[in-house]
């Protein structure tokens, strides 16, 4: 049933699924068929479809003011900036419209950082293999990762590509030229990989004894994904630049990348800038959605009924030999079959529950945050179901 477009280019592969609206973890199709939605548009609608009050502070919004550009003060930006910063080690924003920008906007910082300061010798990023990062060049350069980088070389140098969680090949590589540590906390394309707590921490004094920058990719595992606002706060530890996108805005196209005041000391007037960032309609959607996650309950029940999906996918594991492995943490979570895991969730998908896969044979399972235990009972009995019709 797959619909090629005349019109689009085709850089998506088949879409044969269509959907035309949805109402917290669930989505009609144009069919009327009803899907749980375990995927959340890859871990972007954290709030689930159309919550009742980001479609108010939207409607709110819409009917006074769309665009002005960063021509001019906007208070909505202060407001929004001034509580991300004080729930967390951030001190100043730079607002953007994705997640890649977020990225490019953090490399900018450790550019300008090491600038300001005269550390010339200081160019390389050290990155991670199995990392994802977005679609830019400077992306592409960080991941070195064929498979999306084929045939856009030459990429921009000064990426030192090093394997995952392996402290001792991080401290050979840290030299002279070292001017930052770029990871994600959680690889999210990568196969759900989370960091080593461990690692992560032995990476933080690395870089506070070689003064370089961490710089950490929580565009997938941010805003509550993890049962923590930011999933670095599992670690204890503070980084210098964190770039975020995804459940930011549970849906509205948005991204920001926060810093230190120390790690942002070369963001000067006119080193960076985006037209539509930080635009009233994405700031009022952004305010309700972190008012959202910090309220009362809301990260305690995501840890809660995070743990009752990874005992229900441990018990599934249990039961199934051709499961080979659970991984993950919060509510991002993966599941390796011995079969192909796209086949397998186009199984799933088949019986209404909507997943993404991974690199690594993964197949990922990222529900809104506000997902009930009811709704994760009924993903388990479709994983079930499927499972024992498939492995
Ligand atoms: C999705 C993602 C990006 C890129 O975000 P876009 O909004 O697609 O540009 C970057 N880093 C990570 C970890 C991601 O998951």
């Amino acid at each position: 049933m797959s619909k090629n477009s005349t019109y689009i280019m085709p850089t998506y592969g088949d879409r044969n699924l269509e959907f035309k609206e949805g109402k917290g973890c669930y989505l009609t199709a144009v069919d009327n068929n009803k899907y749980l939605d375990f995927g959340s548009g890859i871990a972007v609608n954290s709030l689930g479809h159309c919550h009742p009050r980001l479609v108010k502070a939207l409607q709110h919004q819409a009917s006074k003011l769309w665009h002005i550009s960063n021509l001019y003060h906007n208070s909505l930006q202060e407001e929004y900036a001034k509580l991300l910063c004080l729930n967390s080690f951030a001190e100043k924003v730079f607002f953007t419209n994705s997640g890649v920008e977020s990225i490019e906007a953090g490399i900018k910082v450790i550019k300008s950082y090491h600038h300001y300061h005269n550390n010339t010798d200081q160019k390389n990023i050290i990155t991670f293999e199995g990392a994802f990062h977005g679609r830019t060049f400077a992306a592409l350069s960080a991941q070195q990762n064929e498979k999306y980088s084929k045939g856009f070389e030459p990429l921009l140098s000064g990426f030192i590509k090093i394997p995952f969680n392996d402290i001792d090949a991080v401290k050979k590589n840290v030299n002279k030229n070292t001017a930052a540590i770029m990871i994600e906390p959680i690889q999210g394309e990568g196969g759900i990989r989370p960091a080593n707590l461990k690692f992560l921490q032995d990476i933080k004094k690395i870089c506070e004894k070689n003064n370089l920058l961490l710089f950490l990719d929580e565009v997938q595992s941010g805003f509550g994904r993890s049962g923590k606002l930011f999933s670095h706060e599992w670690a204890n530890i503070e980084p210098d630049i964190v770039a975020t996108a995804k459940g930011i805005g549970s849906g509205f196209p948005m991204g920001a990348c926060l810093a230190t005041n120390k790690a942002s000391i070369g963001m000067t007037k006119g080193v960076h800038g985006s037209t539509f960032a930080g635009n009233p309609l994405a700031m009022s959607v952004g305010i309700e959605v972190i008012k959202l996650i910090l309220e009362q309950n809301f990260l305690e029940n995501v840890i809660k009924q995070s743990n009752y999906l990874w005992n229900g996918l441990k018990n599934i594991e249990a039961k199934y030999e051709g499961v080979t492995e659970i991984r993950g943490a919060g509510l991002l979570l993966g599941i390796q079959t011995k079969m192909n895991n796209a086949q397998m969730s186009n199984k799933l998908i088949k019986n209404r529950l909507l997943c993404v896969p991974a690199a690594d044979n993964i197949i990922r399972f990222a529900p809104p945050l506000i997902v009930t235990k009811k709704e994760i009972d009924k993903a388990l009995q479709i994983i079930d179901l499927t499972f024992k019709e498939n492995l």
